[in-house]
């Protein structure tokens, strides 16, 4: 935990406060479990903890301890602000500026509590009194159990912590096969294991829970909705208002369709756009040395992890894929080896 401000917080959080914990809009596993893990772990340091997010989470995610008590900006609003103004301190977990609160950030900005930043975003932005930005750690929920263990307080951890890092890891790797490379993530979830999580339970609570529509439109998007370029090493995926509403789209349905287009032999960086009240939302996926964290910041005001990212733009849909198509030609070279 060199060059992060781990001190100055271990410091401000020995005596006990009224702590908001936040996490960004759209949010994932990583996003939820590392935000519970924490409130959790804090709560027993005897702070005062809300969590809250911007927008609804998926249902696949509505089982970590303390997700009843999540406060969501979009529905509870005045409770949030209320939350916000009562604030000592203000974590950002898993995000890196303030901005991905949408229209919690104003609040936010404003307030007058502590900021935190925990994260493994690249880039963090000025907003923050302290942080702890480690972008080299698979996820934020692996970021917060080493925070614990450094503090000192081992002994804190309990299964119902372990099974929120668990969730926050599996997520934010793919069930561990990108972005956890380094050693330190397997003795994690060594440790995990010994706190006694059931991984094979909790792997199905998040990915067997797929209602029939969900898998009819993953179905849809592969068949009649991919495009593949193979001059490009890319293939991309679109999906409408129209198609979403055809489907019963739920939030969390399309989490993961990204990865089939990327699970092509060859093909180097995958997309897939989606029409959602008004604005475009995009994801990038890339193998190896492809960095769609870039190409999401310097085209469509995004950005992410190396072989994640993402944004969500303003222009239509059509637009929008226009764009993408584009900007491929620049970076034929660098699609073709990424390895
Ligand atoms: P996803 O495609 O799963 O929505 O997002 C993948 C990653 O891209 C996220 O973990 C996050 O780091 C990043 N990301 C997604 N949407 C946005 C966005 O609108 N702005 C920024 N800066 N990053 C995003
Ligand atoms: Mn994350």
């Amino acid at each position: 935990m060199e060059n992060t401000d781990f001190n100055h917080i271990a410091e401000k959080i020995s005596q006990p406060l009224q702590i908001l914990i936040t996490t960004h809009s759209n949010p994932d596993g990583d996003a939820i479990g590392s935000s519970l893990a924490l409130a959790t772990y804090l709560k027993k340091k005897n702070h005062s903890v809300q969590v809250m997010v911007p927008d609804p989470y998926p249902d696949f995610l509505a089982w970590m301890t303390g997700h009843e008590e999540i406060l969501v900006f979009t529905s509870d609003r005045a409770e949030c602000i209320n939350a916000i103004e009562r604030a000592d301190m203000i974590i950002a977990a898993d995000y890196n500026n303030l901005g991905r609160l949408n229209d919690a950030a104003h609040f936010v900005r404003h307030s007058k509590a502590i900021k935190v930043l925990i994260d493994h975003h690249l880039n963090p932005s000025e907003e923050f009194d302290y942080l702890i930005s480690i972008s080299r750690i698979s996820s934020t929920s692996e970021i917060v159990y080493n925070i614990i263990e450094k503090m000192g307080d081992r002994h804190l951890l309990d299964k119902e912590i372990a099974e929120c890092i668990y969730a926050g890891i599996i997520t934010d790797t793919g069930s561990l096969s990108y972005a956890c490379n380094y050693v330190e993530t397997y003795i994690i979830m060594a440790e995990l294991f010994r706190l006694g999580i059931d991984g094979e339970h909790l792997h199905r609570l998040i990915y067997d829970t797929y209602s029939e529509s969900r898998l009819r439109l993953l179905g849809y998007s592969i068949s009649d909705q991919l495009v593949v370029l193979p001059e490009y090493h890319t293939a991309y995926i679109t999906l409408s208002k129209n198609d979403l509403e055809r489907f019963d789209h739920q939030i969390g349905d399309t989490e993961g369709v990204v990865n089939y287009a990327l699970s092509i032999k060859d093909i180097n960086l995958a997309a897939l756009f989606m029409e959602r009240d008004g604005i475009v939302k995009v994801s990038f996926r890339s193998k190896g040395s492809f960095a769609v964290n870039t190409l999401a910041a310097e085209y469509f005001n995004g950005g992410g992890h190396r072989n994640a990212a993402g944004a969500n733009c303003s222009t239509t849909l059509e637009e929008t894929i226009l764009k993408f198509n584009q900007i491929l030609p620049l970076y034929q070279t660098m699609l073709k080896s990424v390895y």
